[in-house]
């Protein structure tokens, strides 16, 4: 067993790493903890109709479940608006199906999995990653690489084995819990956001349609806050319907953790906090960077450099890619972290007397007019 590159996780970051390494080249090897890519699944399946097209996977009917067209976002109060903003138009995956195809296809491109395999250390020498140890079936493997890629999701063990910062604070994680349902009454075109202290604190709760009357519902709260589960069973009290799966899982909305690379490793998707804090959506995020991450990787291999000095052609690529976008992104977290229901009541109400579908720099401006201090804050973004 002798690799170039090995890819810890196997979920989006990681068969979209292996895929562009394997596709470019490099001799791949991803291992994954559970026993089956794809399960169990921590995901609401929401994204752009933009997201296929960056990464050149076709939406296909296997993994996509429902094409949506907008969404209505509730107040606290339960005022709400619509709108079919086209950065609201896209589709909901089942996420099962799209890790499994993604794990198939770099497959195909050559990519070797091992499942059912923990990696429980870096192998290093004089400060170069070399290699994992992992265990497998109670046996504990050395088994050598060039580069390792962590693409091992938020409870990340490889980027701090390294030496890497990437515990998140709990201001800056989402919990999350999800209930699949069937048997609802919901627009199969149409997602749901609903917002207020009382329904999910510093997050929101949704409701993804994927079709035959089937739904992702789901909210996310502040992990300071509580416990997810309990706020979702009181939401969905009312909504009818039977639950027929049950996910909880944690996002990173803290924005990019400082360094996503070392000698020999590079950090990638949840793991290294690639995603957007205000939507807590990493799907997106986490498989551009882990495009630009595979193909570093299989360029290092090609160039037989493995230093930090190449690996940080990773880091440039994604933050020139993604950089900007998820700064921004914490910058208007951060000011609607200071919202509180009254505020957010108000907002809506003047969303209502907006036009909600041409958002602009001066349509947010226009919402914000009451706010001063939030202004302020925003105008030192915009
Ligand atoms: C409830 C919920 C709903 C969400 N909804 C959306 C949404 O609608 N849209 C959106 O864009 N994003 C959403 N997200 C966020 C999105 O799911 C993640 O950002 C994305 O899945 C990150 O992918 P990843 O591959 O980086 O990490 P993960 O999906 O966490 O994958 C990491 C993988 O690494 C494996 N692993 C970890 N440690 C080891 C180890 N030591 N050895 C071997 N394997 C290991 C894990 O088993 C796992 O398979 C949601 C998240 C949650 C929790």
């Amino acid at each position: 067993m002798n690799y170039d590159v090995i890819v810890v996780g196997g979920r989006v970051s990681g068969s979209i790493a292996s895929m562009y390494a394997s596709k470019n080249g490099a001799n791949v090897l991803m291992i994954e903890k559970h026993q089956e890519i794809g399960t169990p699944v921590q995901c609401a399946g929401g994204v752009s109709d933009s997201f296929f097209k960056k990464i050149d996977i076709s939406p296909s009917s296997e993994y996509t479940l429902a094409r949506v067209k907008g969404a209505t976002i509730y107040s606290p109060n339960r005022n709400s608006v619509t709108s079919k903003n086209k950065i609201l138009k896209g589709r909901i995956l089942e996420r099962k199906n799209f890790d499994k195809n993604l794990a198939i296809q770099s497959a195909n491109a050559g990519t070797e999995i091992m499942l059912k395999t923990t990696v429980k250390g870096l192998i290093t020498e004089n400060g170069q990653v070399k290699g994992v140890i992992a265990k497998h079936l109670g046996k504990i493997l050395e088994i050598p690489a060039k580069i390792v890629i962590a693409a091992d999701g938020i409870e990340s063990n490889m980027a701090q084995f390294y030496g890497l910062e990437n515990r998140f604070k709990p201001k800056d994680i989402c919990s999350c819990a999800q209930f699949e349902m069937v048997g609802l009454d919901v627009d199969p075109e149409m997602m749901k956001f609903y917002f207020g202290q009382k329904i999910a604190p510093g997050g929101y709760a949704w409701i993804f349609p994927k079709g035959d009357n089937r739904a992702n519902v789901g909210l996310g709260i502040r992990s300071s806050q509580g416990n997810a589960y309990h706020y979702l069973q009181k939401f969905t009290e009312k909504l009818g319907g039977k639950k027929v799966e049950f996910n909880v899982g944690a996002v990173p909305i803290g924005g990019p953790i400082q360094k996503t690379y070392g000698n020999g490793l590079i950090v990638v998707g949840d793991a290294a906090g690639q995603v957007d804090p205000v939507t807590g959506g990493g799907i997106h995020v986490s498989a551009e960077c882990a495009k630009i991450a595979g193909m570093v990787a299989a360029d290092a291999v090609q160039k037989e450099d493995y230093s930090e000095k190449y690996l940080k052609n990773y880091e440039k690529i994604w933050k020139k890619q993604v950089g900007k976008n998820l700064e921004k992104s914490l910058r208007f977290r951060k000011i609607f972290d200071k919202l509180n229901d009254e505020d957010i009541n108000n907002l809506l109400k003047s969303a209502q007397n907006n036009d909600i579908d041409s958002i602009s720099k001066l349509s947010i401006l226009r919402l914000l007019k009451g706010y001063p201090e939030l202004l302020k804050l925003l105008r030192t973004i915009l």
